[in-house]
């Protein structure tokens, strides 16, 4: 599925180091993407990176065509549904980026150890939060 990038874009660079075959193209103020470059990531992402590290709704987006075209930007969006879905997907598909992290790793190994101290320290098995 090829991507885009649209109006929306916030020139945030994010997607530049993100792409792994270099094919977001910048002339330092205007972002898009080379498709002779993109591969959408296969092979060595399971989502396209573009897509999933812009911090924008609608910056970086699938780009269909003919019948199956959709609106590339909120404001001219008239299928909720269609809207729903992709930011529905996107918002999976960053979680999905966060798990594999070792950031989240860390951060529940550390989270794990400190409540096995406090309730070793206590005393008690419940836990601390409801
Ligand atoms: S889909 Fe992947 S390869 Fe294509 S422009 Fe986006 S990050 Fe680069
Ligand atoms: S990550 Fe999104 S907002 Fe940032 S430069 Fe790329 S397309 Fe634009």
């Amino acid at each position: 599925m090829p991507y885009t990038i649209t109006d929306s874009c916030i020139s945030c660079q994010r997607c530049l180091s993100g792409c792994p075959t270099n094919a977001i193209q910048t002339d330092g103020s205007s972002f898009w993407i080379d498709a002779n470059l993109c591969n959408q990531c296969e092979g060595s992402h399971g989502v396209a990176q573009c897509w999933s590290v812009c911090p924008t709704n609608e910056g970086c987006v699938p780009l269909f065509t003919g019948t199956a075209a959709v609106n590339l930007t909120a404001e001219t969006s008239t299928d909720y549904w269609n809207h729903w879905f992709a930011s529905y997907s996107r918002m999976v598909a960053r979680l999905k980026g966060i798990e594999q992290s070792s950031y989240w790793r860390q951060w529940f190994d550390t989270y794990s150890h400190t409540l096995q101290t406090v309730r070793t320290q206590t005393g008690t098995s419940a836990p601390l939060m409801p």
